[in-house]
């Protein structure tokens, strides 16, 4: 049943994020994210002093075929298609941006009439235009002359997808409701987050799974990545350069990438981990966080190549995630399923991803945010999963708990009669408050019943007067064999075992071979609070048994004193 539930809500999580990501590209104008009309864009190299309006002028100059991306990295002129009639609106116009890797970038606003406005960011000021979403805005000047085209100066663009990526030109009204659903968007993520953050730590103080720490590192490193890449952080700490800002993001990405596969090696059983297996996890994780670190160190001097090396050890990590399932999947492990599921969404982001690189596909709002979505849906399945893991350990535990009682209990028992051996006896016995009473019963001249009948015939002796002993006695008195064929019984004078009726019981019951058994009894009332109490108390019983014995046998003797 649960298990159905949770294979469809996977399915569809995998299939939202499926469909989804064409449909959205196929949409222009609004959707979610993304406001406003896109607009074209022509792009050039860019030489040292040139003046923005002679570039403007010099459209011929401008390749508008080529995708930036094949002009490798460097300083570059952006411009943009005519901005057209939403610039002859009175209502104030934003130009937006995906934020890249820039050193610095300047806009110029051309206006109809030839006047240019001017706004220079280098990547602090970058920073401080960091909408929801790492979205970079420029509200544009108002002037009586409508807007022509933008045109963009960026320097120290790593260029790894484009040198303007996603440019589009939004009213304030366009603005605010994508920066509303954004918010609300990265709100619900961060709910989502926190809530499974605080419940796996929870059930972690008392349970200490290995594999729930893990979960916790995996959902606490998307949330921070999550923090950095929707550009949250920019609000909260305005002053730091943009490019560090993205260097953070990657490297809190390759960590929640590396705590994922922790993840996962700590989620499965330890039969699926085989010693390649084992050192193929070691190794992935060790090269996300190196690639993390390396490109957090290394970006400013060659931004193109430690992007692309790092995209690629990011894809590499479908290798130890497809491994596990292998290898889960042939050694027949319980949670396959789940974990199947739960990854499902990221998988198959990261292969969409993998074809919108190649060019297969278009590069679109969803896809741009597919990291954060699977992942997402990863990190609530997981948490189903983790639920199913722990439901099943619990299980496991009860039945290992119940095997104990028993085993305990047939350690404290006489394999022979059934009843309490002398250690179980002694640990139950002593440290009961009140006045008892010991009865110590041997049976009279037991060697010669052995002789007589045979060793097993003997045996069967001893479970019989073991049986008439149990049948006889209060249920609140203890009944042990303490030794080869002496027992004992401890009871209380408000429930008191008469000996001379068990000695009566033991003449009256048919034994085996019709032979005639009778015991000796010896008894003793004294209390039992500690060891010590113990020694007085038997040596009185085993005195009044040696007098019992000495007086011709089948008979019971009770202790003068107890001490
Ligand atoms: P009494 O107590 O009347 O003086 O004589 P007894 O013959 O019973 O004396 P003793 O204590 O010397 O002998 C006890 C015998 O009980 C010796 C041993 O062979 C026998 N015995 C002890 N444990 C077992 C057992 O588990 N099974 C059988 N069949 N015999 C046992
Ligand atoms: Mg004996
Ligand atoms: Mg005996």
């Amino acid at each position: 049943m649960t298990r159905g539930i949770v294979t469809l809500l996977g399915l569809a999580v995998a299939w939202a994020v499926l469909l989804l990501a064409p449909a959205d590209a196929r949409a222009q104008g609004w959707s979610a994210g993304t406001a406003g009309r896109p607009l074209a864009t022509c792009i050039r190299r860019a030489a040292p002093d040139e003046d923005p309006r002679r570039v403007a002028r010099n459209l011929a100059a401008f390749d508008c075929v080529t995708p930036h991306k094949q002009f490798g990295s460097g300083d570059f002129w952006v411009i943009s298609e005519p901005v057209g009639e939403r610039a002859r609106s009175r209502r104030p116009l934003n130009a937006r941006m995906l934020s890249l890797w820039q050193d610095r970038v300047t806009l110029h606003v051309i206006y109809a009439d030839g006047r240019v406005a001017t706004m220079s960011d280098d990547a602090v000021g970058l920073t401080k235009r960091i909408q929801l979403g790492a979205i970079v805005e420029y509200p544009i000047p108002r002037h009586t002359a409508p807007v022509d085209r933008l045109l963009w100066k960026i320097e120290g663009s790593s260029n790894l997808y484009a040198v303007v990526r996603n440019l589009r030109i939004a009213t304030d009204a366009q603005s605010n409701r994508a920066n509303l659903f954004m918010a609300a968007l990265y709100a619900a993520f961060a709910g989502l987050c926190i809530a499974l953050l605080t419940y796996n730590l929870a059930l972690w103080t008392t349970l200490r799974y290995r594999f729930q720490l893990a979960y916790a590192a995996m959902v606490a490193a998307l949330m921070a990545y999550a923090f950095t890449s929707s550009g949250a952080l920019a609000w909260l700490v305005p002053d730091i350069p943009n490019t560090l800002r993205l260097r953070l993001n990657y490297l809190l990405l390759t960590t929640t990438a590396a705590s994922a596969i922790w993840f996962a090696r700590s989620f499965f059983e330890e039969h699926v981990f085989g010693p390649r297996l084992r050192l193929l996890i070691r190794v992935s994780i060790g090269a996300l966080l190196a690639a993390g670190c390396g490109f957090a160190l290394f970006a400013p001097y060659a931004p193109l190549i430690a992007h692309t090396l790092y995209n690629w050890v990011f894809v590499s990590m479908l290798v130890p995630i497809t491994a596990i399932v292998l290898s889960a999947w042939c050694n027949r492990s319980n949670f396959l399923w789940l974990f199947g599921l739960a990854w499902a969404a990221p998988i198959v982001a990261g292969c969409l991803r993998v074809l919108a690189g190649l060019g297969v596909l278009p590069w679109s709002f969803w896809l741009d945010n597919s990291t954060l979505m699977s992942m997402a849906a990863e990190a609530l399945l997981s948490s189903i999963a983790i639920t199913y893991r722990i439901r099943l350990l619990s299980q496991e535990r009860d039945a290992a708990v119940a095997a104990e009682t028993v085993a305990r209990r047939l350690a404290d028992l006489d394999p022979l009669t059934g009843l309490l051996n002398r250690r179980a006896f002694l640990g139950q016995a002593i440290g009961r408050s009140g006045t008892q009473t010991l009865l110590i019963l041997d049976l009279d001249r037991f060697k010669q019943v052995n002789d007589t009948i045979g060793h097993d015939g003997g045996d069967e002796v001893l479970r019989t007067v073991a049986r008439t002993l149990r049948g006889l006695v209060p249920a609140s008195a203890m009944i042990a064999r303490i030794g080869g064929e002496e027992f004992a019984v401890l009871s209380t004078p408000a429930e008191p075992v008469d000996p001379d009726r068990i000695l009566a019981r033991l003449r009256a019951t048919r034994m085996p071979f019709d032979l005639r058994v009778t015991a000796s009894i010896g008894s003793a009332d004294g209390p039992l609070e500690n060891e010590r109490d113990w020694k007085a108390l038997y040596r009185a019983a085993d005195r009044a048994l040696f007098d019992a014995k000495a007086a011709g046998r089948d008979r019971a003797k009770l202790s003068a004193v107890a001490a």
